[in-house]
C-alpha cells in the first residue's frame, strides 16, 4: 500500500557524509529538507560501514594552504574542541598528505544534533526504490520501509547514495569499469589492547620493514632512505606515524606458514578515542577483488570473503606483531565498504587532466588537492601494500596547488531537478572523487544549490547560468572557493 509522506523543497537520498552535508547545508539555507537513509545510523562509510583510515585528510594543498572549509572544517574544529579529534598532523615526509583524525563514532553521534538544530527532517530505515518523473523532470521518490511504502515529492532531489543508486532509478547515464578492474571491497575492523610503547620500539628499530616507498615517497621529493631519516629524527609516538604498512619479513614468514591471505598488504591506521586513547584500525586488511557491489551475488561474496580475511589478519597481528599480543576486537563493521562502482555523468566530467593542471573553473563549488589515479589494487609484485598511489600513476595538481570542482559535475545529464553529490559525481575514472573531504565539499554544494533552486523556482540546470548566488551562499557557509593555488 503506497502512502503519501509529504512535499519538500529538497529531498536528499542517502545519509553518508555527502548526504549529511547536503541536508545540513540545504536546511541551513532555509529549505524544507528531508534526508532519507537506508539504515538507522547516519554517516555512511565514514562511521557505519567503515571508519576511515585517515579522516580527515587532504584539507590542504602541497603548499600548506587550506583548501577545504565549510562543514568539514566546522566538524573537525568542533570535535577537536570536545576531545574527539587529534591535532593536525603535518610531517615533512608525508608531503601534503596531512591528517586531521577524528573519532568516527562521535562524528556519528554529533550529526543528528546538527541536523536537528538546522531543522532537517529525517526518514530512517527507508530505502529509495523508485524515482517519480514527469518526462525528464524528477518529481520525487518512492521509499520502502517498515510499515510499507511512501511517496515523497520534492522540488529538487539529490542522489547521495554513493553508488548512484537513485540516479540509475531516475534513468541517468552512468559509467563503471568492468568488475575485474574495480577497486576491491573491504570489511574494516578496529582493535584495542595494543602496547604502543612496545610497538613503537619495534617500529623505530625496524624501519627497513616498512613500505615507505609506496606510501610516502610519491608525495615528496624524498627517497625511501630520506623518509626513514626524517622518521628517525621526528617521530616520538604512534600518532606521529598514523599509517603503517609493510611488515615485510613478518609477512613473508606468515605467507610460508599459511597465516596470511595475501589479498591485501599488512598494516593498520589509528583511531583516536576519548581521553587520548589510540586504537588500531584495519581498513586494508581484507580486500575482495573482482566484485561489482551493484550485483547482489558479488556483494554477498564480498561480505563473506572479507570477514574470512579479517579473521586471518587479526590472528596474524596477535601472533606476529610486537605490541599486538593482547589485542581484542572492539568493532567489526556491519557491512562491506565499497570503494568503487558507478560514476554518474553530469553536465561536465572532471578529468585527470583537470586535476594535473590544477584547473580553475568559473563555476567552482569547492577544491581538491588529491592526486588522480586509482588508489587500491590487489597486492602484486610491485606493491606489497596493495596501494597503487605511486609515482607511476598518481597525477598531483601542478605547482602544489588544487583543482576546482565545477558545479556542473553535480548536475545530472539529461534530467531536471536532480543533482548528485559524494562519491558518484561526474568524473572520469582516474579523478574519481571518492575521498571524504571531497564528499563533504560536493555534498554541501549540492545542498546549497538545491535550496536556492527551490526558493527561486528554477532548476539546477538553470542555476548553471548564474552560479554567483550559489558561490556567495557557499562562502557564507565558510566554504573555500578562492584565494588558493
Ligand atoms: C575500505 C575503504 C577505506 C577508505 N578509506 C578512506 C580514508 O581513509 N579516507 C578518505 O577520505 N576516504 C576513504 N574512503 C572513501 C570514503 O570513505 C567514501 O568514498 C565516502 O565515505 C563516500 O561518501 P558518500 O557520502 O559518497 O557515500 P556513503 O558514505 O557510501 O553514503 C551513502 C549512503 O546512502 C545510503 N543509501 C544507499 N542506497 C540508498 C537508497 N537506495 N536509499 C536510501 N539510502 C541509501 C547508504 O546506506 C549510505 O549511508 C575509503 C573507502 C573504503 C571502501
Amino acid at each position: 500500500m503506497l502512502g503519501y509522506y509529504g512535499l519538500y523543497d529538497v529531498i536528499v537520498c542517502g545519509g553518508g557524509t555527502s548526504g549529511v552535508c547536503a541536508a545540513l547545508a540545504s536546511a541551513r539555507a532555509g529549505a524544507k529538507t528531508l534526508l532519507i537513509e537506508r539504515v538507522g545510523q547516519l554517516g555512511g562509510q565514514m562511521n557505519f560501514s567503515g571508519p576511515p583510515g585517515f579522516s580527515f585528510a587532504w584539507l590542504y594543498n602541497a603548499r600548506h594552504e587550506r583548501i577545504v572549509g565549510g562543514i568539514a572544517w566546522e566538524i573537525y574544529e568542533m570535535m577537536l574542541k570536545d576531545g574527539h579529534a587529534l591535532p593536525e598532523h603535518h610531517q615533512n615526509w608525508r608531503g601534503p598528505y596531512q591528517f586531521n583524525y577524528i573519532d568516527p563514532d562521535w562524528f556519528g553521534m554529533y550529526i543528528y544534533q546538527l541536523l536537528y538544530e538546522a531543522g532537517c527532517e529525517l526518514m530512517l530505515h527507508s530505502l529509495v526504490t523508485e524515482v517519480i518523473r514527469d518526462g525528464d523532470t524528477v518529481k520525487g521518490v518512492i521509499c520502502e520501509h517498515p510499515g510499507g511504502k511512501s511517496m515523497v515529492l520534492g522540488k529538487v532531489v539529490i542522489d547521495c547514495t554513493g553508488e548512484g543508486e537513485v540516479s540509475v532509478q531516475a534513468g541517468a547515464e552512468t559509467d563503471k569499469l568492468p568488475k575485474e578492474q574495480l577497486e576491491p571491497a573491504t570489511v574494516a575492523f578496529t582493535c584495542d589492547g595494543v602496547d604502543w610503547d612496545k610497538f613503537m620500539d619495534y617500529f623505530m628499530n625496524h624501519l627497513e620493514e616498512f613500505d615507505f616507498d609506496h606510501l610516502y615517497a610519491p608525495y615528496t621529493n624524498m627517497n625511501e632512505e630520506e623518509v626513514r631519516e626524517e622518521i628517525r629524527k621526528n617521530v616520538t609516538c604512534i600518532e606521529d606515524v598514523s599509517e603503517v604498512m609493510g611488515f615485510i619479513s613478518l609477512h613473508d614468514k606468515a605467507m610460508k606458514a599459511g597465516e596470511w591471505h595475501n589479498c591485501s598488504g599488512v598494516g593498520f591506521f589509528i583511531m583516536p578515542r576519548e581521553g587520548g586513547r589510540i586504537q588500531a584500525h584495519f581498513q586494508h586488511s581484507s580486500q575482495v577483488g573482482n566484485v561489482d557491489c551493484t550485483d547482489v551475488r558479488d556483494i554477498t561474496r564480498a561480505e563473506v570473503e572479507a570477514r574470512a580475511q579479517d579473521e586471518i589478519a587479526f590472528k596474524f597481528f596477535k601472533k606476529y606483531v610486537p605490541g599486538f599480543e593482547n589485542i581484542y576486537l572492539t568493532r567489526l563493521c556491519p557491512e562491506v565498504r565499497i570503494r568503487e562502482t558507478r560514476r554518474v555523468m553530469g553536465d561536465y566530467i572532471l578529468t585527470a587532466e583537470d586535476v594535473a593542471e590544477a584547473r580553475k573553473f568559473e563555476d567552482v563549488i569547492g577544491k581538491s588537492s588529491f592526486p588522480s589515479g586509482p588508489k587500491h589494487v590487489l597486492p602484486s609484485s610491485e606493491s606489497l601494500t596493495g596501494t597503487l598511489t605511486n609515482a607511476n600513476v598518481a597525477r598531483h595538481p601542478k605547482d602544489g596547488g588544487s583543482n576546482d570542482i565545477p558545479y556542473r559535475c553535480l548536475v545530472v545529464k539529461g534530467l531536471e531537478n536532480f543533482l548528485v553529490a559524494g562519491k558518484a559525481i561526474s568524473t572520469d575514472r582516474p579523478s574519481h572523487n571518492r575521498f571524504l573531504q571531497q564528499t563533504f565539499v560536493t555534498g554541501q554544494a549540492a545542498g546549497c544549490a538545491a535550496a536556492i533552486c527551490a526558493k527561486k523556482g528554477i532548476t539546477p540546470r538553470q542555476l548553471e547560468e548564474n552560479v554567483k548566488e550559489l558561490q556567495e551562499l557557499l562562502v557564507k557557509q565558510n566554504a573555500i572557493l578562492y584565494g588558493t593555488h
